[in-house]
């Protein structure tokens, strides 16, 4: 028989919302259970530097930013999990909320902080080396390293597929950047900075038709100019996707307004308030406007004390 757990506040997702809304509900004394998810950390983990987050004069990694939210809001008996929730019932005053182990719990506030996922492009041979772990990529971070001194193509233009890029200039011999239209979404000094990299080439108005590859992955890829219909194959054995996140709401989908992509609509603007009293959201799961740590990290405050709020007034 499966366990059932009476709690205060469950926090779903371990980004920097996440993290810093348990900081807030354990100091409140909120007990809070936080369920990892199924990237303990979140996207956070897949970067490298953070040079923006205030209060690190010097940088940071990622990884090494979440283990020290982690380890703050354990010193505040947060009860970290891993595992991740795959069902809800948002129907009653009490939210029910099953985790991947089959453990029920019972909360009277739930913080939604389940952050956005990579998207890909969804061609067949782009999942089928994705799926074999044979060239195919979301995060140059992660798996850059596996093609140095190689040749790779990285798809997108905006902000991450040029820190991406970059990024992987510096591990390989080339990287050739294919942009669909022709102009950068990134921001200005961003573009500059791939512009101004020796081993980048970028292909402007330039689409990826197939990913070509043989038993043992990816050997290149074919592309086509969207202007002038002509097709060329450039040879690489890493293909990086970066053009964009799909935010993790899916299980929510039933009881909590979002907008058609799948972000989490706020009930009051200002607040973390969703449609549902006692479920509050932060973070990515919510934004598609800013995305940055830090106001993930705001708004996992402001989820928390809104959480607060709500069940003082429930017991009050
Ligand atoms: P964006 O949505 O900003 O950019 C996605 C890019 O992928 C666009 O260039 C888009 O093209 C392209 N794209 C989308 N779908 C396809 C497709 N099917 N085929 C080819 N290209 C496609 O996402 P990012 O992940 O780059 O950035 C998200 C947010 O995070 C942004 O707000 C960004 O500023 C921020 N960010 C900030 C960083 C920093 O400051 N250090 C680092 C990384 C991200 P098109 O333009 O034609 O739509």
């Amino acid at each position: 028989m499966s366990k059932v757990e009476n709690i205060d506040c469950l926090i779903i997702g371990s980004g920097p919302a996440g993290y810093t809304a348990a900081i807030y509900a354990a100091r409140a004394d909120m007990n809070p259970v936080m369920y990892q998810g199924l990237q303990p950390g979140g996207q956070l983990t897949t970067t490298n530097d953070v040079e923006n987050f205030p209060g690190y004069p010097d940088g940071v990694t990622g990884p090494e930013m979440m283990i020290q939210l982690q380890k703050q809001a354990e010193r505040f008996n947060t009860d970290v999990r891993s595992g991740f929730i795959n069902k809800v019932d948002f129907s009653g005053p009490i939210h029910k909320c099953w985790a991947d182990n089959g453990t029920e719990i019972h909360a009277k506030t739930v913080i939604i902080s389940t952050g956005a996922s990579a998207m890909y492009l969804g061609l067949e041979s782009e999942q089928k080396y994705l799926k074999m772990g044979g060239g195919v990529s979301a995060c140059a971070v992660c798996d850059g390293f596996f093609y140095k001194n190689q040749e790779t193509v990285i798809v997108g233009a905006g902000d991450t597929a040029c820190e991406e890029a970059h990024y992987l200039s510096k591990l390989c011999s080339k990287v050739t950047m294919l942009v669909r239209r022709d102009e950068f979404r990134a921001s200005k000094i961003m573009e500059d900075r791939v512009r101004n990299t020796p081993n980048i080439e970028i292909l402007l108005n330039t689409e990826t038709e197939e990913v070509l590859g043989n038993d043992m992955g990816v050997t290149g890829v074919r592309v086509i100019n969207n202007k002038t219909k002509e097709t060329k194959e450039i040879p690489c054995t890493g293909f990086f996707v970066a053009i964009g996140h799909k935010p993790n709401t899916d299980i929510f989908k039933d009881y909590i307004n979002m907008d058609e992509t799948g972000y989490i609509k706020y009930e009051k603007p200002g607040t973390s308030l969703t449609n549902v009293p006692g479920v509050f959201v932060a973070g990515d799961a919510a934004d598609n406007v800013y995305r940055q740590a830090v106001t993930a990290a705001g708004t996992g405050c402001m989820a928390a004390l809104d959480a607060e709020r709500y069940l003082t007034a429930l017991e009050g």
